[in-house]
């Protein structure tokens, strides 16, 4: 099993480890920091041993690694592991902005169903099945959001069930949710977040979310 050190600690960006298995130009880890797809958040970009991770993928309790074919690594060897670390914060930042939003949408749409959502680098988005336009929630949402934002509240994370790996997320007063990504440690560090509806097809509304960097506060590496 690869350990998930993103888990103990999401704001580590350069991490001393082994290489645990070799398949051709697949690797996988003793522990990792390099997140891997998973409940709509794209993988990290970054380098093991210099080399660049070309894919990363998660099966089961294992993350595996595609490096280019001639990396000549080997079991049992040390390697560092560095991940973009601006692309991972924001990654981080717009996840929990979605994490939030969903919150607020789930309040006011009674019954909606997600029917997907998905965390990349300039924004993130969920989708919803239902029948009207969510348009007319949008300021509102967006007030709440921001104000939660505002509101700096600490986010807590742990194991629901350590044996089957399953995480939560909790903010005392507001939601404790399920969720294997890797999250911020406050709301505050999201920074103001805009909002936009898409239409994607009949009976589908799309929210994308945007951070507002013209608003956020600055923050850096913790
Ligand atoms: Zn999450």
């Amino acid at each position: 099993m690869t350990f998930r050190q993103f888990w103990v600690d999401p704001y580590q960006s350069r991490l001393t480890t082994r290489i645990a298995t070799v398949a051709g130009d697949r690797v996988t880890l003793e522990s990792t920091i390099f997140f891997a797809l998973s409940g709509g958040q794209e993988s990290d970009a970054g380098t093991i041993s210099g080399a660049p991770v070309l894919a990363a993928a998660k099966q089961g309790p294992e993350i595996f690694y595609t490096l280019p074919e001639q990396h000549g690594l080997a079991p049992g060897q040390e390697v560092e592991v560095a991940i973009d670390w601006t692309r991972r914060y924001r990654l981080m930042r717009l996840h929990f902005a979605a994490e939030i939003v969903l919150e607020l949408f789930l309040r006011v749409l009674a019954g909606v169903e997600r029917i997907g959502s998905h965390i990349a680098q300039d924004k993130s988005r969920i989708d919803f099945a239902w029948p009207e336009s969510i348009s007319p929630l949008l300021a509102q949402i967006a007030a709440q959001a921001n104000a939660i934002v505002a509101a700096d509240f600490e986010i807590r994370t742990g194991f629901d069930d350590e044996a089957n790996q399953r995480r939560f997320w909790e903010i005392d007063g507001f939601s404790r949710v399920s969720c294997g990504g890797t999250h911020v440690k406050r709301t505050g560090e999201i920074g103001q977040i805009r909002l936009k509806r898409n239409n994607i097809g009949k009976g589908k509304e799309r929210v994308e979310i945007y951070l507002d960097e013209s608003r956020s506060i600055a923050s850096g590496q913790g």
